[in-house]
Parts: structure tokens; sequence; C-alpha cells
């Protein structure tokens, strides 16, 4: 294990993803994870669940098998002023929150748009962080969007599934993590897991930051001390 806190994972509620919720549990609590985020895509994915389903997450167990869990949603970016797929009324029911931008939702523009479009996303209070913002696809001016989560004292992902499945954003990911360091902005590192057997795996992205020399107090989910330290900030910052 390498992080104590795995911040993005998706179930089937995505639509494309292979687990249930209860297995993802299982799986963290097996792994010795301390947290376990939910983040399963926002209703303008196709497949995934609609939008009042954030709702239900008051139903749900806060804790199981000694893992805390904390359900949110991988929202999606819908245009590049700050649109998001959930109603800004609904925003107070997630409990941590990434913004992306997915092809299949929007079709990339240019570098300005993609920076603004992650600009505004950093900049709502319920956004914790942009997810695998190095991605090629949706190229953006990496100081500005760093510099955006120093302004708001927000996160940068460095998602470990781009290393498997998205390589051409590797460079990306060294660039955004090097900015980071240099920034002294703090990072989450996750699985992006789409199934069980993959939660709380985050070692290419970790190896990849180890190779850099980037700090470990920089890293808010590598113990559930720091991560604790986060949630706190953020229940103050969206006034929960
Ligand atoms: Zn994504
Ligand atoms: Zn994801």
């Amino acid at each position: 294990m390498l992080v104590e806190v795995d911040t993005h994972t998706h179930t089937m509620l995505s639509g494309h993803a292979f687990s249930t919720l209860e297995e993802n549990m299982r799986a963290a609590a097996a792994k010795g994870l301390k947290h376990l985020c939910i983040t399963d895509h926002g209703p303008k994915l196709g497949g995934s669940a609609p939008y009042y389903v954030s709702g239900m997450y008051n139903m749900l167990p806060s804790c199981v098998d000694g893992v805390q869990m904390h359900y949110g949603l991988e929202l999606n970016i819908t245009d590049f002023e700050g649109g998001l797929d959930l109603p800004p009324e609904r925003m107070h029911t997630l409990q941590f929150a990434l913004a992306g931008m997915h092809e299949i939702v929007i079709a990339p523009k240019d570098k300005e748009a993609h920076t603004n479009a992650y600009e505004k996303a950093l900049a709502n209070v319920h956004i914790d962080a942009p997810s695998h913002p190095g991605s090629v696809n949706f190229e953006c001016d990496i100081e500005r969007v760093v510099a955006a989560a120093k302004k708001y004292s927000k996160l940068i992902e460095i998602n470990n599934h781009s290393f498997y499945v998205r390589a051409a954003n590797i460079p990306n990911c060294v660039a955004f993590a090097k900015e980071c360091m240099r920034k002294g902005v703090r990072v989450i590192v996750s699985s992006d897991a789409h199934f069980s057997g993959n939660i709380g795996v985050v070692d290419k992205a970790m190896a990849m930051l180890d190779s850099i020399g980037f700090p470990k107090e920089l890293i808010v989910n590598l113990t559930a001390k720091s991560f604790e330290k986060y949630m706190e900030e953020r229940a103050s910052r969206v006034g929960a």
C-alpha cells in the first residue's frame, strides 16, 4: 500500500465500471486503506447515474470495515466557462468532487478554452481537484492551472490510470507535478479505479513523483492524517 486514501474510484453507477460499491469498500478494507472516495461520473457521461443520485448519499454508511467513506462525483466540465453537470443547488450533496473533461461529453477546443475551464472549475467552492488534467486531448496552460489551485487552496490530481492507459499524458503529468513542487501546491495521487482490484493502486504515479523528488508533505492522500486535515479545510470552505 502506497497511500492510505484513494480519492478517485468508480462503481457500476458510472455505467462503464465493473464493481459494486460494496466490492470497492471491501477491496479498500482488504488493502488497508483508511479512507475511500467514490467519484462516479457525472450524469452527462452516457450510462452514468442520473443527476439526483447524490441526493441518496446520506443513506450510505460513513464507515465500513474501518474505511471512512466519502461519496462524491467526478463531474463533467460541460462548457469552457465553468459549467458542470450538476445543478448548483445540488453541489452540497457531494462529499468530495472532481471535475474533468471527457471527449464524449465535450469536444476539445483550444488551450485557452481548456485552461479557462479548469480555472473556473477550481474557482467553484465544491470542486476539490481537476481530474486527469494532464490529458493531451485537453492541453492546458499548466502554470495557470496550478496557480488557480494555489489561489483557491485546491488540489491537483496525479492520475495513476493515465500511466497505464493514457501514456501520451505522462509528460504533462510530470510537468504538473514539477509545477506543483515549484509553487508548493498539494496533489492527490489517485487510482481512477474502474474495477475493485485497482482500488488503491497508485504505483506508477508514485514512482514518477519519487523520481522527481516530490515532497511527501504535498501529497494530501498519502496519510489518513493529512487527508483528514484537508477534509476539515474542505468542510469550512463549503460551509458544511
Ligand atoms: Zn475521467
Ligand atoms: Zn474517473
